[in-house]
């Protein structure tokens, strides 16, 4: 009897799973602060727990907003794509900038009360797809939290800006990034971490907030076979996976949407696509795209002890990049006369899924965009793709061209929900992309791990084509009936990759554009009232907030976070990167400096005298491996240099000390060589002079 006794005790520690937590916040941002937001106050980067980005504030509404004006600005210093949506508690903005800087602001006049710089390498931008963004930060207790792209954790005092504790979460040497904001959740930070491209085992975990030691930890996929699973629910997912995944990682990363539901008690996060992106390049042998469990899939787990709770796969069979990280939002809708507490999800893949938040159950999945054609359709009860046969280009061998593309019909930018109008706001994206397998291919060393050659869908150098795939690639913002899964309205942009959404009680939608304009639309019509030139692209999502008595909004500007294509659309440095927090109020009249002029540049390459067998390498190596920073058939936009006008184009010497041997690796420019011989790098200048001429042809500066 005793020794039971004795086992049972021992078994208890375990059976509890998680580790001990600190005793919660008391003082400054509280649980139920968090849960029950104080009247004008933004705590959390979604606005509430539910993450609705839904603000109950109504003295800016349709009847006055065009009397809205600049109230303040703040120049940030590092101009790139700013992601955040800035925090507001107590009278002081809170706000993450690119290279995951931290800034804070008295919100009323926009003084800078301090500033942080975790002071990334910059060489760390090889391990990032999409720009050294930052998505915000999060409030708690005393501290203010962010993930820094090198993949620490950071606590900093609310007060002074200075750092409290810092704590490595990604696995040492490895190249995850952290881009996502932390969520807090009962004492803990809870945080994941990017780089389903970048040889990466996805997961999310929690930490300590007042120690930043780790209380738990979720992997998303499988890992060394030869090694024991860490948890049931890994056994059941390797089943669905063939060959060697692991030693790629297999992706599956928590890098952006976490939601806390108090309800259920259950954290809801989406997990990325599948690594490598073709599932015949994931080595070993029996080569075969199994569902690849748990990737691009929503995933619930116990937030006490991280344990599995639920999982729905929204992409089977992932080789399209078909990432489902976009934020869950939470709601009690009424369905068919019963009110049930679902989540709502609008990944990349088009379909717009409502699941049963408790069990994960599918309710109904309904397009969002048209011409969706992975897929030909769901299941009506269990929500499985139908997956066009075509789709599967590993298998056909031949190039797919696919919609929507890796972009997304919908990506990370956030959607809002309004319990006034009933309508979730969701900025879409029109991009479709060609998937062409690449049977040479071999993992890598250094940036992207796909599996797939992108060089056949480059974009030709003739003017007529070129003009007609920019044509073909648009923006939305939609309005969708979660209810009935209709569009009720929808605004068309000219570009895709527009900014995130803030719905308020004063029947507004305020959304940035890719072109530079900030937007204020009917919450319930879709009718545009107001618009405020910005001068750069907006990706990030608005917040609002009081301040004795009077509604202001803040928006944080600044293009990137994508490929560098300006304003979505390839021209070069046509939508310039001028990065600024601003802030608005009614009736007020500030104006933003002038624009500076843009250096007006011509295009004079070195004559192209490559052999066509250079030629080819080249447009392979360049797509594959340089495009992702440097831009789309070598024109950049405004983020990154643009190779056709480098020093080093003329310089063969010169292009091999910078590709090679890392000679601007202080600037994020790493060294290839471990990837690339001194050839094939030659080859991607040749290929780079040969676009040069191209464009210098079509009359192109
Ligand atoms: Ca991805």
């Amino acid at each position: 009897m005793r020794s039971k006794v004795l086992a049972l005790a021992l078994l208890l520690p375990l059976a509890a799973c998680g580790k001990q937590v600190s005793a919660p916040a008391t003082q400054g941002v509280t649980d139920a602060a968090m849960s029950q937001p104080p009247a004008g106050e933004w705590l959390t980067v979604a606005g509430d727990h539910n993450e609705t980005r839904y603000s109950p504030l109504d003295q800016v509404n349709d009847k006055n907003v065009s009397q809205l004006g600049l109230a303040w600005s703040a120049d940030l210093d590092t101009a790139r794509g700013q992601e955040a949506t800035p925090l507001m508690h107590d009278g002081v903005l809170y706000v993450s900038t690119a290279w995951s800087m931290v800034k804070a602001y008295d919100a009323k006049t926009g003084a800078l009360k301090w500033s942080y710089d975790p002071k990334v390498p910059r060489a760390k931008l090889v391990d990032v797809c999409c720009d050294a963004v930052n998505r915000g930060v999060a409030l708690y207790g005393d501290k203010v939290y962010v993930g820094t792209l090198d993949g620490r954790l950071v606590a900093l005092d609310q007060k002074t800006g200075k750092e409290v504790w810092s704590k490595l979460t990604i696995p040492e040497g490895s190249h995850q990034a952290i881009t996502g904001a932390p969520r807090i959740v009962k004492g803990m930070v809870v945080l994941g971490s990017a780089g389903s491209e970048y040889f990466s085992r996805g997961y999310i975990a929690a930490y300590d907030a007042q120690t930043g030691n780790q209380v738990w930890k979720f992997y998303t996929v499988p890992g060394d076979p030869s090694k024991p699973a860490e948890g049931k629910h890994l056994e059941a997912a390797a089943k669905t996976w063939s060959g060697d995944f692991w030693k790629t990682g297999g992706g599956g990363n928590v890098w952006d949407g976490i939601t806390y539901d108090p309800v259920t008690n259950l954290i809801y996060f989406g997990t990325a696509n599948a690594e490598p992106w073709n599932p015949a390049k994931r080595g070993g042998t029996n080569q075969k795209a199994g569902d690849s469990l748990y990737t691009a899939s929503i995933v619930a787990v116990n937030a006490d002890t991280g344990a599995y709770a639920w999982h729905f796969q929204e992409t089977p069979e992932d080789r399209w990049d078909f990432d489902s990280t976009q934020q869950v939002i939470v709601a009690d809708l009424d369905l068919n006369g019963t009110k049930q507490h679902v989540i709502m999800h609008a990944p990349k893949n088009g379909y717009f899924y409502t699941l049963d938040a408790k069990t994960g159950n599918f309710i109904s999945g309904k397009p969002f965009v048209q011409g969706i054609n992975w897929a030909s359709g769901l299941d009506p009860v269990t929500g499985a793709p139908k997956i066009n046969p075509e789709a599967r280009y590993e298998v056909t061998g031949k190039p797919f061209l696919g919609f929507p593309g890796a972009i997304g019909a919908h990506s990370w930018t956030p959607m809002s929900m309004s319990p006034k109008t009933g309508l979730v706001y969701i900025p879409v994206n029109n991009t479709p992309q060609v998937y062409a397998p690449d049977p040479d291919w071999k993992p890598g060393t250094t940036g992207f791990q796909l599996g797939i050659d992108a060089s056949g869908g480059n974009i030709p150098a003739d003017k007529a084509v070129r003009a007609g795939t920019m044509a073909a690639m648009t923006g939305a913002l939609v309005a969708f009936d979660p209810v009935t899964g209709t569009e009720k309205w929808k605004v068309p942009y000219t570009s895709p990759t527009n900014g995130g959404i803030l719905s308020t009680a004063g029947n507004l939608v305020f959304q940035g554009t890719a072109q530079g304009e900030f937007r204020a639309y009917t919450a319930d019509a879709g009718k545009q009232l107001w618009s405020f030139p910005t001068q750069s692209g907006i990706l990030a999502a608005p917040m609002t907030y009081t301040i004795d008595g009077e509604q202001y909004v803040a928006v944080l500007v600044g293009w990137g976070g994508v490929w560098d294509v300006s304003g979505g659309k390839l021209v070069s440095k046509m939508t310039p990167n001028i990065s600024r927090l601003l802030v608005f109020k009614l009736n007020a009249k500030g104006q933003l400096a002038p624009m500076p002029a843009m250096a007006d540049r011509v295009l004079d390459p070195p004559p192209f005298t490559g052999t066509p067998a250079q030629l080819a390498m080249g447009s392979k190596i360049y797509t594959n491996s340089c495009s992702v920073c440097h831009g789309n058939v070598a024109v950049a936009g405004s983020l990154n240099p643009d190779l056709r006008h480098s020093a080093a184009l003329g310089n063969p010497k010169l292009w091999q000390q910078i590709v090679h041997d890392g000679l601007l690796s202080q600037n994020g420019m790493v060294a290839w060589k471990d990837q690339f011989s001194p050839d094939q790098i030659e080859a991607a200048r040749i290929y780079v002079v040969k676009r040069a001429n191209e464009d210098k042809a079509l009359g192109d500066k």
